[in-house]
């Protein structure tokens, strides 16, 4: 039996025949009512290895590849009540040295694949020694031994001991922090995006992202595990294969192969081994920006017939829902999403280690506008406040309408603590009450007013502190404005615009405060540039001066246009677009910008490498 966890209570509801998980590669699937079975297995023989009952509160770090197996093992550790540290198999071993101290790891797990990295890390010298499980293969839904009925499982009232996920921050301004969700918390993330996005069984998800992220984790396998939707897993990330795996199944229309258009949306089809062969439409998505405008490029460079085939699967009727976030998605790679699919704009949202998602645009195309990440999400609250004299900002006042501010968020959504950094929590949470804020409405009653202490610090009144900035704009008159009862219970108020971080990319220049995100906008709407980070360079005059590196689009012939546009007439071109202090006193012109695997630019290197001469 299975200690009674919403996500596994929600697991035992779904038609046990129905997908769960999907290989891409070798299209094996693997079905909902075999999933609590396996994760049995695996928490037993967890526990048989730890010889203990229950793990309550260990942390499990574990390497396993984007597959079934992955999402046994994470489940598997939430049912021994421990806490899930996924590590990336792309990090090198220092990086995952790190976290296996940092978190005191009592096992390390791993798959076949994964198992020399394992032992490489574990050979070198840690400060913990934690025991190393290696994982066994589950065999697929299509085989022999999985033909029959689904073995049941028992959800027994446990209780969920200290059950969660701990996640390393990006380190984009930092060393990587750990981020402590609870179970609660996982799940009441889950609830609000299942609230949001609708996601529902009839969804299929095409999941192209790595998974020590949140982005990858909550949104992308364990919300859909509460509703039943499919999740394919195709990783790495490659665009020519998404755009095949995208039009496959309208490319076997065309053959004859399937019946009408192929659009099998809200319709379920039994996966029954005869069917393998015939891959269901992709409804639902999600991505980083750099991720749509690789996916953009390469649209260009494939067979006629895979372009118009991919271009019908992007239809509105077969992808309900592609979108965007992680990063500031820019106006151009937007755009040219909207001219491609002929249909809806990517839905943007905010989001972080820390808070999960917290603002969206929403389901309806008129409650997403350029620039904007939208509302805050059912069960999270929001305030701005004012970067100098920290004042929150009224809402309803019009004279702090437009005025950037700190975001800052509470709500069950929101974690309680770093895992070990009693000081970055201290710093990171701010405790008053009484002062006006936007959002916050859940639909089954849930409020966030409780006063509950946890364990780990924070309490449930205290508003953590993004380290975002953004302002507060009025809605086009039509969005947020839309019949949809969903909608209409949480997208309402001010939409939400994100200027970038407080301390990187505010840059303050001769008493004016410019957004690096405004300024990447301006530089990215230029026909010729391909890629822009702007970040603050030391400056004596200034304070700090705007700083910019841009990528160029290769012209048509090969050559880069670097000697058609120099940083002279870019700047030149910036005017009348920008105020004078906002326009990059420095511009630099490089072959690429260094990017992690969500996309993020680490500005804080960059400065270092770009603009390391500007320091002396
Ligand atoms: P670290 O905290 O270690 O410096 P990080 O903040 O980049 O790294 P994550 O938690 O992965 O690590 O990323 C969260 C950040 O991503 C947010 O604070 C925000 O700056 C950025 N972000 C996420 N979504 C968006 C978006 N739609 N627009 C702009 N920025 C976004
Ligand atoms: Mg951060």
């Amino acid at each position: 039996s299975l200690p009674r966890l919403p996500v596994f209570e929600a697991i035992s509801r779904h038609d046990p025949d129905s997908t769960a998980v999907v290989h891409s590669a070798s299209g094996r699937h693997f079905r909902y009512g075999d999933l609590l079975a396996d994760v049995c297995s695996v928490r037993n023989r967890l526990c048989e290895r730890a010889g203990r009952s229950d793990l309550d509160g260990e942390r499990i770090a574990f390497l396993v590849e984007n597959s079934y197996d992955y999402v046994v093992t994470w489940l598997a550790i939430l049912a021994s009540k421990a806490i899930a540290v996924p590590l990336s198999p792309a990090f090198p071993a220092p990086e995952l040295q790190y976290i296996l101290n940092h978190s005191q790891a009592l096992m390390l797990l791993s798959s076949d694949k994964f198992t020399p990295k394992a032992e490489e890390v574990l050979r070198t010298e840690l400060e913990v020694d934690p025991l190393h499980v290696r994982l066994e293969k589950f065999q697929g839904s299509g085989s022999a031994a999985r033909s029959g009925a689904p073995e049941k499982v028992t959800l027994e009232e446990t209780g969920s001991g200290s059950a969660g996920m701990m996640l390393y921050t990006s380190g984009t301004t930092n060393r990587p922090k750990g981020v402590l969700l609870p179970e609660s918390v996982m799940t009441a993330q889950a609830r609000s995006l299942l609230q949001a996005w609708e996601y529902s069984s009839s969804d299929y998800l095409l999941h192209v992202l790595p998974l020590h992220h949140i982005h990858g984790t909550i949104n992308a396998i364990y919300t859909p595990l509460f509703s039943g939707s499919a999740v394919e897993f195709m990783f790495p990330f490659n665009a020519d294969a998404v755009w095949k795996r995208f039009a496959a199944p309208f490319l076997a229309a065309e053959n004859g192969h399937l019946n009408g258009n192929g659009n099998t949306n809200g319709h379920h089809i039994p996966d029954s081994p005869a069917k393998l062969s015939r891959p269901r439409p992709i409804t639902f998505f999600t991505a980083v920006p750099t991720i749509y405008s690789r996916l953009l490029a390469s649209h260009k460079t494939l067979p006629p017939v895979v372009q118009h085939a991919a271009r019908t699967a992007l239809s509105p009727s077969n992808l309900r829902l592609a979108i965007s976030g992680s990063a500031a998605l820019p106006t151009p790679v937007q755009r040219a999403w909207v001219e491609l699919s002929g249909a809806a704009p990517l839905l943007e949202r905010y989001g972080m280690t820390e808070v999960g998602m917290a603002l969206s645009c929403g389901l309806d195309p008129a409650d997403r506008v350029d620039g904007s990440v939208g509302w805050p999400l059912p069960g999270v609250q929001a305030r701005l406040v004012d970067l100098d004299t920290q004042r929150v900002l009224d809402p309803n006042d019009p004279a702090d309408r437009d005025r950037p501010g700190e975001i800052q968020l509470r709500g069950p959504t929101i974690f309680q603590g770093y895992w070990r950094n009693p000081e970055a929590t201290a710093r990171e949470f701010v405790y008053d009450d009484d002062a006006p804020v936007n959002g916050g409405s859940v639909k089954n009653g849930t409020t966030t007013n409780g006063t509950s202490t946890t364990s780990n610090g924070a309490s449930r009144n205290a508003w953590f502190r993004t380290g975002d900035v953004a302002v507060r704009r009025a809605p086009p008159p039509s969005a947020g404005l839309s019949d949809r009862p969903t909608q209409r219970s949480w997208a309402r108020g001010d939409m939400y615009f994100v200027l970038g971080r407080r301390s990187a990319d505010i840059i303050k220049s001769g008493g004016e405060k410019v957004s690096a995100l405004e300024v990447e906008r301006e530089l990215l709407a230029l026909p010729i540039v391909a890629e822009a980070a702007v970040v603050a360079v030391p400056s004596g005059r200034w304070g700090q001066k705007v700083g910019a590196v841009v990528v160029l689009h290769p012209p048509p012939g090969g050559k880069r246009e670097k000697a058609r546009w120099s940083p002279l007439e870019m700047r030149r071109a910036l005017k009348g677009r920008l105020a004078a202090y906002k326009i990059p006193q420095v511009l630099r012109v490089v072959e690429r910008i260094p990017r992690n695997a969500m996309g993020k630019v680490n500005k804080k290197e960059l400065v270092r490498e770009v603009f390391l001469e500007e320091f002396s």
